[in-house]
């Protein structure tokens, strides 16, 4: 089956002032859309090739695989780690975790922050939870698929391509991620967290 656009779960305005309607508006039908589309292409190609066992172009497509299905599921993610401005939190189970984690709250959003505004072109800052080795831990992705560790479960994701902030803050990334954690959906990554802990 077809992979679909999920529905932002807010107006365009919802955010403002933090993240401006027009730069939610396109981002949303349009990049995200395309990474849709483009997983769709990948998938429907696979398929082909499987059925016409022709593997001569396995390679374009399993990378396509990789960027476009990354961007499908980091967008996703994105829309609902985002609520309108003055949301609590983090507190309860997530805010002991990055205590223990991080050292304290202050301590997580300074380094993710950091991480966020060094990622090197094109990417996300992420949050994730690793099962293995039991413990959060703050990762960069370049594009959407590059530097990830497997098996680890995004709890929050923060988008730094240039597409996300451009329109608003120009070339002031750093304005933009000290903008984002006014709308941060912290209720939210307690949920991704309190999930991904059974995993
Ligand atoms: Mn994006």
């Amino acid at each position: 089956m077809a992979h679909k656009l999920p529905d932002l779960p807010y107006s365009y305005d919802a955010l403002e002032p933090y993240y401006d309607q027009q730069t939610v508006r396109i981002h949303h039908d349009l990049h995200h859309k395309g990474y849709v589309d483009g997983l769709n292409k990948a998938e429907q190609a696979l398929a082909q090739a499987r059925e016409q066992d022709n593997y001569s172009l396995v390679k374009h497509w399993e990378k396509e695989l990789a960027f476009h299905g990354s961007g499908h599921i980091l967008h996703s993610l994105f829309w609902t780690n985002m609520a309108p401005a003055g949301q609590e939190g983090p507190d309860g189970e997530l805010k002991e975790r990055m205590g223990q984690d991080f050292g304290s709250v202050e301590a997580f959003k300074k380094q993710f922050s950091a991480a966020a505004a060094a990622v090197e072109g094109s990417g996300w800052a992420v949050l994730g939870w690793n099962p293995l080795f039991q413990k959060l831990e703050i990762l960069q992705a370049e594009k959407h698929q590059n530097l990830t560790q497997w098996g680890i479960i995004p709890i929050l994701v923060l988008d730094v391509w240039e597409h996300a902030y451009y329109i608003k803050y120009q070339n002031r990334r750093g304005e933009f991620i000290s903008a984002w954690w006014n709308i941060v959906n912290w209720q939210e990554a307690a949920h991704r967290y309190t999930k991904a802990l059974k995993a």
